[in-house]
């Protein structure tokens, strides 16, 4: 049986792709020798969102998953998203390997098990790694920090460097797994593209930053060699890239512009929540649940505070749907009048999914006015990313949806 090893590069899109390749020989061949297909992610586009997509072949809203975390028990109350909320057994792409036979490298949702296995880095959990026993072959594990970069207030170049070092241990950790436990499947995410995305923007790929991209190619050629050396093939995906931001939108402040919630003086960033949350304790107030019905927790979504769903709740069944239509036609108004920018939406009556999801192309948003980097980005995704085969292994259009490309990789690992 072949066995396989899926480079997922998110955040880099064809352009910044062709960029890289110049410090790197193995994306230089990738480049010429594979067969691509430009992808096309859902309304989210988030990291967790397209994850859920590649792992169960299932599109957004079918695996149900709308970004790392969403409430429970109350809007306040974020719970992390993992892979026991997806549909049952529907992690298709790691279906056919034994699980001590997979390895996963920082790849959202997916939690140890037997698996070889090395944290998710998408949310500032702490180090895990698994077998535990992998971490006495491998000490410098001790030190990792999936995102120990996230929520400190240092200039954005600064965070980059360390989050480059984070990302070149963890490819090294990659290539020494490859070889030490042979896996038969291997999954690796590099998160180094999302972080300069977010941080740096598009600019990232320009001659400033020659001596960093030049570093992460490296490290990159290094995991190919060892992929290489366990006669692995590899499938190379990208669920997302990066355009620049042009606005910051708080959308809380909107929602409370239009009276649908309270807001409190002392908001604090989603990802502020989440980390709260991991520890099962209470988030601090963002809103007034008893004087809102509606709140934006997480990046594009919008939870009516129903009665149904939270201990707190305000809304009556009876309303949610026409309150939920009349919300997404007051932020489409205001985000075109105000911001003139571009907000596409769409409502769900399913009482597991938010209420609103919606897109707001060029535009972050933000709950809080600190100076968290995650809240003033340089960049913001873009839906636009790719999927790579090597060339007879399989027919691949020239574009596709996110789905498609998750299915296609599913093909390709079950033979
Ligand atoms: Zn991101």
């Amino acid at each position: 049986m072949n066995k396989f090893a899926i480079i997922a590069l998110d955040g880099l899109g064809l352009q910044e792709l062709d960029r890289l390749a110049e410090f790197s020989t193995f994306l230089a061949g990738i480049r010429r020798n594979y067969v691509f297909a430009q992808t096309e992610s859902n309304i989210l586009s988030n990291t967790a969102t397209g994850w859920a997509t590649l792992l169960t072949a299932l599109d957004w809203p079918d695996h149900t998953c709308s970004g790392f975390a969403k409430p429970v028990r109350s809007l306040l109350n974020l719970q992390v998203v993992d892979e026991r909320q997806l549909p049952q057994k529907s992690l298709r792409l790691l279906g056919q390997t034994a699980s001590r036979e997979t390895m996963l490298i920082n790849i959202p949702l997916v939690l140890p098990g037997d698996r070889i296995w090395l944290s998710d880095g998408t949310v500032p959990v702490q180090t895990r790694f698994s077998p535990e026993l992998l971490s006495k072959k491998h000490p410098e594990i001790n030190s990792y920090q999936p995102c120990g970069w996230l929520n400190c207030n240092k200039p954005p170049v600064e965070l980059l460097r360390e989050a480059i070092s984070t990302e070149i241990l963890r490819l090294q950790l990659a290539a020494d797994l490859t070889q030490s436990q042979r896996p038969a499947l291997s999954v690796v995410r590099a998160a180094i593209f999302d972080v300069a995305g977010h941080l740096i923007g598009p600019q990232f790929y320009s001659r400033k930053f020659q001596v960093e991209l030049s570093s992460i190619g490296h490290a990159l050629d290094a995991l190919a060699h060892a992929l290489k050396c366990a006669d692995m093939i590899v499938l190379m995906i990208s669920s997302y890239s990066f355009e620049n931001c042009l606005q910051v939108v708080n959308l809380n402040h909107l929602l409370a512009g239009g009276g649908f919630c309270r807001m409190s003086p002392h908001s604090r960033t989603a990802r502020m929540i989440a980390l709260e949350g991991l520890g099962n304790r209470h988030a601090r107030w963002t809103i007034v649940p008893s004087k809102s019905s509606a709140y934006s927790p997480t990046h594009g979504t919008v939870y009516l505070n129903r009665k149904s769903r939270y201990d707190d709740g305000t809304v009556c069944e009876s309303q949610s749907s026409s309150l939920a239509e009349t919300i997404l036609n007051y932020l489409t108004t205001v985000c075109e009048q105000r911001y003139g920018l571009d907000f596409s939406g769409k409502t769900y009556p399913q009482s597991d999914l938010p209420d609103v999801a919606f897109r707001l192309r060029g535009a972050d948003y933000t709950c809080s006015d600190n100076a968290d980097p995650f809240d003033r980005p340089a960049g913001v995704h873009c839906p636009r990313g790719f999927l790579a085969f090597p060339p007879g292994l399989r027919n691949l259009d020239k574009e596709m949806g996110l789905c498609t490309a998750g299915q296609k990789l599913c093909q390709a690992v079950e033979g």
